[in-house]
């Protein structure tokens, strides 16, 4: 698999083949083109990288404090109190029944998403758009991606009849389906008769599910439902720290396995003691503060959601009064718009993909978004996904407690703790006005 690459710069290096041709992970090159452009004096607008705004709630972090003196390697499936504590979280919330033996921790999902990949023999099958990072995971072990379509119109979330003739073509085929709801590009979620229904063609395919629920505390109503609870033995979850405790750089994530794929986790353990041996010890301490919630953590969440929902609210309603195709966010802090609606006109302007879309957008007005091509979307599809997170969130959570829990925050609110995201997506809005009459 090995093959010689020259590098004109230096020695000839070996370079695995499926690693060849493999661009740094899209959304951290937008974030370092903007802080290059940043550096040169331009003001910039980050929509591009996807990290939660608001801090670590403060229980979390004392307990983090008060650990900081582990030092010991931990098991490779992660601190026992962690699993169980995180065991116990999945059935208050979910009503899942888990055991600590079925939680296996990791230094960020994406780290356990790439060692599942690793050890299961099958295809990965994936809806477009979905996240930036599966397809090159599984480019690099070599395994087959199989991208399911979506469309505008179904809100760019699976549709039952898509999976189900996908695996009709090869009912014995190994697969490996991941769903992602909340979801990040498009901040739509499904609903439990949509979950139910893919469930069942889950089941009478024997796919296994990667569900990852990431995003899942950050659902806006805080009603986020878990496809596990309709196909439980075919189901892994994965979660974290990263989004819903505004930890994406702790690294602290998980899988939840059912019995039945018990098989898959030790493995996955296996090849965790070869390669990163055990998740940072201080931050499992204290990522067992995060599971085991209480009144603290359940009023931060609230505040986040609804800060998240509003501004999603605003952003959505001002692209879709432009003009705009745009799904209305349930939950996160995406949006995935598409500018098809005024397609010639840009293509008339020599903007024909979704990157010059982006790359225009970001010299013109200073705000980055990210290409919906990045996405698994067609390349001359002008999508793209707006992250709307460029504001102070420790700020915005203390006004927050001004505003009763019962009221939506208003649009005053907005400009005064939101602004950076709330002036961006008015630029966008003008951008396309100004720069298609001119
Ligand atoms: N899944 C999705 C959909 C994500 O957006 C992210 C982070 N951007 C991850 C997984 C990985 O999160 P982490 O590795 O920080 O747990």
């Amino acid at each position: 698999m090995n093959t010689r690459f020259k590098n004109h710069k230096g020695p000839s290096i070996n370079l695995n083949l499926n690693v060849r041709g493999l661009a740094q992970s899209a959304t951290l090159a937008i974030n370092e083109l903007s802080t290059t452009l940043h550096r040169q004096g331009k003001h910039i607008y980050r929509l591009g990288l996807g990290q939660s705004p608001f801090p670590v709630p403060t229980p979390v972090v004392e307990e983090l404090k008060v650990n900081a003196f582990q030092k010991d390697y931990l098991p490779v499936n992660g601190l026992n109190q962690l699993r169980d504590t995180v065991a116990r979280w999945f059935f208050k919330r979910q009503g899942l029944e888990y055991n600590e033996k079925n939680v296996l921790i990791g230094p960020g999902s994406k780290e356990l998403m790439f060692l599942l990949q690793l050890v299961y023999y099958g295809d990965l099958v994936i809806p477009t758009p979905s996240w930036v990072s599966y397809a090159p995971q599984a480019h690099i072990i070599g395994r087959h991606v199989r991208w399911l379509s979506t469309s505008a119109e179904n809100n760019w979330m699976l549709v039952p009849d898509e999976l189900e003739s996908l695996c009709a073509k090869d009912p014995d085929r190994p697969r490996l389906v991941i769903l992602n709801y909340p979801s990040n590009p498009t901040g739509r979620t499904y609903s439990q008769r949509q979950l139910k229904t893919l469930a069942k063609i889950a089941r009478q395919n024997k796919v296994i599910l990667l569900s990852d629920e990431i995003y899942g505390e950050l659902e806006h109503k805080g009603e986020h439902i878990s496809i596990a609870r309709f196909y439980p033995e075919g189901t892994i979850i994965s979660n974290g720290l990263s989004k819903w405790c505004g930890a994406g750089g702790w690294r602290l994530g998980l899988m939840v396995f059912p019995e039945s794929l018990d098989w898959l986790c030790k493995s996955m353990a296996v090849v965790a003691s070869e390669t990163y041996t055990s998740t940072s010890a201080p931050i499992q301490f204290a990522a067992v503060r995060a599971f085991q919630g209480g009144t603290v953590i359940e009023h931060y969440l609230s505040q986040c959601r609804r800060i998240l929902k509003a501004l999603g609210q605003y952003a959505y309603i001002s692209l879709k009064s432009a003009g705009v195709r745009v799904s209305e966010p349930q939950g996160g802090f995406y949006l995935f718009p598409d500018f098809s609606p005024f397609k010639e006109k840009f293509n008339a302007r020599g903007i024909m993909t979704s990157e010059q879309f982006c790359s225009t957008l970001l010299e013109k007005t200073g705000v980055a978004i990210l290409p919906g091509a990045h996405f698994g979307r067609p390349e001359e599809e002008l999508t793209a996904r707006v992250a709307y997170v460029d504001f102070d969130g420790a700020r915005a959570l203390e006004a927050a407690e001004k505003y009763p829990l019962t009221v939506d925050l208003d649009e005053a609110f907005l400009e005064t703790y939101t602004n950076n995201t709330l002036t961006a997506v008015d630029l966008i809005v003008s951008w396309i006005h100004d720069y298609l009459s001119e």
